[in-house]
């Protein structure tokens, strides 16, 4: 180094950026864990588009078996997507984390909402009603693949509207929040993240911090990767299924 190099270079270095997220990639989820995630996100799809199926079979004459088809393509993607490496990654991030669930979680609360999914999925299902119209007089197309094509229309809406509501929620948390590390090591305190040098798997360890109790390494998979084959089924497919008995009543009683 030479002399005014050394005159250029601070005395002291500018602190490091705070690192983020793990060293190593994320990978994508295994198949078990991306099938879990698909099946689940069917199951929703189907909940939230039970008002729109009873509204285009009764009212539309569209075919049931292209509406149970693109309803669970639609269903299929997101799970598939979500299980990818490349969303896991952004998800590490937490403005963008938080932001996803409250986008889909507004979503899923016009599901279990009485009411609510019909009257959010009016709009969309006029324009989906549109474009059928168009593709079956202007290009003579049979009722299962306008219905097929008015499904996707609806559910690429749908999505697009629930992006616009995380997108909102992104720029809020930009503006007003400040960024804090997410907390992702399993020698981490459950209660406030404190890092716990010497938890193991098989070790009690109080938190000199906050005085939590941590019963060996705290796990953070989610319950969907942790259960087993029966109990996920057990839970999921019951709940689809009241959630669309649930939304069949509701148009009933209203409509
Ligand atoms: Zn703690």
């Amino acid at each position: 180094m030479t002399e005014s190099d050394a005159a250029n270079t601070p005395a002291i270095a500018p602190p490091a950026p705070p690192t983020t997220g793990p060293s190593k990639p994320v990978p994508r989820l295994s198949t078990r864990a991306t099938v879990r995630r698909c099946i689940l996100w069917i199951v929703i799809a189907y909940v939230a588009g039970t008002a729109s199926f009873i509204l285009g079979w009764v009212g539309q004459q569209a075919s049931p078996a292209a509406m149970i088809l693109g309803i669970g393509l639609y269903g299929g993607c997101i799970g598939v997507v979500s299980s990818s490496g490349r969303f896991r990654r952004r998800l590490q991030r937490p403005f963008i984390a938080r932001s996803l669930k409250v986008g889909y979680g507004i979503r899923l609360a016009t599901c279990i909402i009485p009411g609510a999914a019909m009257t959010v999925d009016m709009f969309p299902g006029i324009i989906a009603v549109m474009v059928g119209d168009v593709l079956a007089k202007g290009y003579g197309l049979g009722n299962f693949t306008t219905t097929l094509a008015s499904t996707l229309v609806q559910g690429t809406l749908i999505n697009i509207a629930t992006l616009a509501i995380v997108l909102l929620a992104w720029l809020f948390q930009k503006m007003f929040m400040e960024w804090k590390p997410p907390i992702r090591d399993t020698r981490d305190c459950a209660g406030c993240g404190y890092h716990l040098e010497t938890l193991e798997a098989d070790t009690t360890s109080i938190c000199p911090e906050c005085g939590q109790t941590n019963q060996g390494l705290n796990d953070r998979r989610p319950w969907i990767d942790r259960t087993s084959w029966s109990k996920f089924l057990l839970v999921v497919i019951p709940a689809g299924i009241a959630g669309i008995l649930a939304q069949g009543g509701t148009l009933l009683l209203i409509g």
